[in-house]
């Protein structure tokens, strides 16, 4: 008899169509060290570890052209995947890039975008070593893959975080949804107005975060030299509650995220009160922040708390106490990967 169940993508959600699409995954190669299911896999090769990371970047679903400068593309493209491999605690060495460019481009289009990218690669010191190009109908498809080292077994997944570890993230959050939102009113107010050109300039903090992101190299070249081997790693490309909840499933705990430790700055408090949105809703679940979400030994507590960019924000539980924020004013909230809900 024929089967003609027809289920809808949008009922598993994007990390439950990964699941469901890889479940009878099998590795089969020796050198197959981790697969599916962290920010990037690792493969050995003759006793050397190598790390590698894709992602996928489409015009209309993840960026929007008439506020994105091409250079600023370039750069970002690279930027995001390349935060996956710090979130393995990983050095990046080499990308390769694969386009689908459609006709509406210029060469000189494309140089700006390769402009971005190649100040990436130098940034972060990290070879080109190929790609693909191909024409496109539907827009500018952008595909990269990141090739990093580490020395074997010092990489770190999401799913060593052990109870009583404590929570911590890079940087601030929010910052990038906050940017987007200022972007996408600016594109509203100029679509219906032409004549009125938008006025960023006070706000290159918060379009900056948002156009122009960068992995947090700094905060793992720190981690080493500090002797701080965290016990599980993420970056935030989604919003933390999300990234912690990954975190939290892959390691079988709980946690505790304390509100008013989440790191917010100034601007991303002033433009969330413009937008009457929550800073901290914006912190757990607006994304592309490209922090990276970590876990530490208690022991390790006295070394990262002297470090600036660094906030402890949490603790990890038994999985039986289920994944919380505590409020400020002491309610507890079970997370979701969309922020929270009132328990
Ligand atoms: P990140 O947000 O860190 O880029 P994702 O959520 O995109 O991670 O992916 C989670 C895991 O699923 C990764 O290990 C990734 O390689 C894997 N993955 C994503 N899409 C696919 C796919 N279509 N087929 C196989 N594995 C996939
Ligand atoms: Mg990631």
């Amino acid at each position: 008899m024929q089967d003609n169940t027809r289920t809808e993508i949008a009922s598993l959600g994007e990390f439950g169509l990964i699941e469901h699409l890889t479940k009878n995954n099998d590795t089969t190669n020796a050198g197959t060290i981790l697969s599916i299911g962290d920010d990037a896999a690792v493969i050995d090769q003759f006793g050397r570890q190598s790390v590698i990371s894709t992602d996928l970047l489409l015009e209309g679903i993840h960026f929007d052209l008439m506020y994105t400068p091409l250079k600023h593309l370039g750069y970002k493209a690279v930027a995001v995947n390349l935060s996956d491999i710090y979130a393995m605690m990983a050095t990046p060495t080499h990308i390769t890039l694969a386009l689908g460019v459609s006709n509406k481009f210029s060469v000189e289009a494309l140089e700006e975008f390769y402009e971005g990218v190649y100040a990436a690669c130098e940034k972060f010191n990290v070879d080109l070593i190929g790609g693909d190009t191909s024409s496109s109908k539907t827009g500018f498809v952008i595909s990269v893959t990141a090739i990093g080292e580490v020395a074997p077994d010092k990489y770190v997944t999401r799913s060593g975080a052990k109870v009583n570890d404590l929570i911590c993230v890079s940087g601030d959050l929010g910052g990038a949804y906050l940017g987007l939102q200022l972007l996408e009113r600016e594109k509203r107010i100029f679509l219906e107005n032409p004549g009125i050109q938008p006025d960023l300039e006070n706000q290159k903090y918060l379009v900056g975060r948002i156009l122009k992101p960068e992995p947090r190299a700094d905060i793992t070249e720190w981690l080493q030299e500090a002797g701080i081997m965290p016990t599980s790693m993420i970056d935030i490309s989604d919003g933390l509650s999300s990234e912690l909840l990954h975190i939290c499933k892959s390691s079988d705990v709980g946690c505790i995220l304390y509100e008013e430790k989440i790191p917010i700055h100034d601007d991303a408090r002033k433009m969330a009160s413009e937008f009457q949105l929550g800073a901290v809703a914006a912190a757990l679940s607006g994304g592309e922040d490209y922090e990276l979400l970590f876990t530490i030994k208690q022991e390790d507590y006295e070394k990262v708390a002297c470090n600036s960019n660094i906030s402890i924000i949490g603790y990890v539980t038994e999985k039986k106490e289920g994944c919380n924020l505590l409020t400020t004013g002491g309610n507890k909230h079970k997370l979701t990967a969309a922020g929270w809900t009132a328990v």
